[in-house]
């Protein structure tokens, strides 16, 4: 079966000459799909016999709104997305002055294990196909009645895990059919994964690479992530002159501040040191307390803020939104889980 969402206008029209349609249908095929269709009957300057031929070749699975949650603080808007399998995945509708940002998933679950995350709790499920990434920026939009200038590649999973999928997710993002979401206006988080980033860099995209660093001395980093065991962070560090070199882009660091955890100032020092001579960025995060987890939000903030700019380094608080309806990644579909999981011990 084709999965036509995960494909290009150009794969579309290749699948339709080979199918004996004329290559143009690829096109009109492409931009049906692109703004949202839900079932091939939708796609009305297509002959009914193509229609039929495409029904029999391929699958139109768009994902079913499991839960939705909107933010009576500042319209930040969650979906729980169920896929064609019965996997769930998240993403989040942000609404900025500078335009609406949607946060989405790259795989069902993760398996990266980072200590205070929600996502990896249960582990991975599987990667999502490059279609079901899309999707979820599409049928967000759709669904939200709003429009889209950025894509945050921060909800569950680990998009290098998942290399080749997102690649062509941003292939069909950018493409000027579809939604035609420039480079520029997307972020990628990674945590960390070294050979990802090196493949990346060779590719010299205009995308903002996100790493999520937490810790700046491998003792803490390796406690709360398990991928600095296998990648440390002078060879991440390295990895990141690497890319900026090949690139010219500015790195942003993600910084979760937990209290007594990664919040000292020695840290705050050593970061200071790691980015020396490197144009860079540091996010500072609130930890968002995830139940299963033992970890709690910093109290430091401020100061570790302040020490940081003393120190050279520049640096943003992530302003949080949608406070009210845990807008932090994995928390819904890890709360569906816990409740299908539920449901199977009561049978
Ligand atoms: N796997 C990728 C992208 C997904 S997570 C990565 O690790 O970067 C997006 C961001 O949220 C990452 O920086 C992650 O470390 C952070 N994050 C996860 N759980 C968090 C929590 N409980 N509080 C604050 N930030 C968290």
């Amino acid at each position: 079966m084709l999965d036509l969402k995960s494909m290009s206008p150009e794969e579309l029209s290749e699948a339709l000459s080979r199918m004996g349609e004329p290559s143009f249908r690829g096109r009109q095929l492409f931009q049906w799909l692109q703004r949202g269709a839900k079932s091939l009957d939708e796609m009305s300057n297509l002959p009914r016999g193509l229609r039929d031929k495409l029904r029999e070749n391929a699958v139109l699975s768009p994902p079913r709104i499991a839960r939705k949650q909107v933010s009576q603080l500042d319209g930040t808007i969650k979906y729980l997305w169920e896929l064609s399998d019965g996997n769930c995945v998240e993403s989040v509708l942000m609404r900025y002055h500078h335009g609406n940002t949607v946060c989405v998933s790259s795989q069902a679950g993760c398996r990266m294990g980072c200590a205070f995350c929600a996502s990896t709790i249960a582990g991975k499920a599987r990667d999502l196909t490059p279609g079901e990434i899309l999707d979820q920026v599409l049928f967000t939009s759709l669904d939200a009645g709003a429009g889209v200038s950025n894509v945050v590649l921060m909800g569950i999973g680990e998009p290098l895990d998942n290399f080749d999928a997102v690649l062509k997710f941003l292939e069909l993002l950018n493409h000027p059919d579809g939604l035609n979401i420039g480079m520029r206006h997307v972020s990628l988080s990674t945590c960390g994964l070294i050979p990802g980033i090196r493949r990346l860099a060779d590719l010299r995209l205009q995308l903002t690479l996100s790493v999520s660093l937490h810790a700046p001395d491998n003792e803490t980093r390796s406690r709360l992530m398990p991928v600095n065991r296998t990648y440390d962070v002078e060879a991440l560090f390295a990895a990141c002159q690497d890319y900026f070199r090949h690139t010219g882009r500015r790195i942003s660091f993600e910084y979760a501040l937990i209290d007594g955890v990664n919040d000292h100032d020695w840290q705050a020092q050593r970061i200071a040191e790691r980015l020396h001579g490197m144009p860079a960025h540091v996010n500072l995060i609130p930890l968002n307390r995830v139940t299963e987890r033992n970890l709690r939000p910093s109290r430091r903030m401020g100061e570790f803020q302040a020490l940081l700019e003393r120190l050279g380094v520049t640096v943003t608080v992530r302003r949080s939104l949608g406070g009210d309806i845990d807008a932090s990644c994995g928390q819904l579909r890890r709360r569906a889980l816990e409740l299908s999981e539920k449901r199977g011990d009561a049978q």
